[in-house]
């Protein structure tokens, strides 16, 4: 049953406590081309999180490294639980003691293009998931053109690679995440973030 597919997330979270949203029924946004969004996490072990829309949720990976611009670079991903749609546009700080706890930005969003094909024929993002190679075309803020996850391991300890694709928009000059550490929706970082959840708001010059 689809109406399933967020219990995983529902169960790892306790609302009374986040602000995450707890979303509702998976929702197709029919017509439209699929969201995509990059989270940063700064939880205890910094990392990424690339989530993909798909029949009405967010299928997400977590990425140590990030994405990058250059082809060479292979970055882990490690598959983790479906994200609700609502999830998309989440920012805020997790509070101590909670599942992920730590502050997240929204680093990247937009949509893409699900280009995966096999033997010749374009395969849905639910089968291209299941062959274990997804080929998307990203349009977003940051990020733009080709990339590629790619299963290296299954069973419980599941890992994908993430690739950026050869083509024009290959920058082998430019650490993004280095040059664009804040937010494409609210232009903070996730230490502003953490300052402000301590109760500092933004750092005043001292009296
Ligand atoms: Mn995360």
């Amino acid at each position: 049953m689809k109406q399933d597919q967020l219990k995983t997330y529902r169960e790892m979270r306790d609302f009374n406590r986040t602000t995450e949203p707890s979303g509702g029924a998976p929702k197709r946004e029919r017509g439209k081309n699929p969201r995509f969004v990059i989270h940063k996490h700064s939880s205890k072990n910094q990392h990424y999180d690339l989530r993909l829309e798909v029949d009405g949720v967010l299928k997400s990976w977590a990425v140590p490294k990030g994405p990058s611009l250059n082809p060479r670079d292979k970055r882990l991903a490690m598959p983790t639980e479906d994200h609700p749609l609502e999830y998309a546009e989440f920012e805020g700080v997790i509070p101590p003691g909670e599942y992920g706890a730590g502050a997240v930005i929204v680093w990247d969003f937009g949509t893409y293009a699900n280009i995966t094909r096999k033997v010749g024929k374009i395969l849905s993002m639910d089968e291209a998931q299941k062959d274990g190679h997804i080929s998307f075309q990203l349009q977003g803020e940051k990020l733009r053109g080709g990339f590629a996850l790619t299963r290296t391991s299954t069973g419980k300890d599941e890992r994908w690679i993430l690739v950026k694709k050869n083509d024009q928009e290959v920058d082998l000059d430019t650490d993004i995440l280095r040059v664009e550490p804040y937010s494409a929706l609210t232009g903070r970082t996730v230490e502003e973030l953490t300052r402000e959840a301590r109760g500092g708001g933004r750092r005043r010059p001292q009296e």
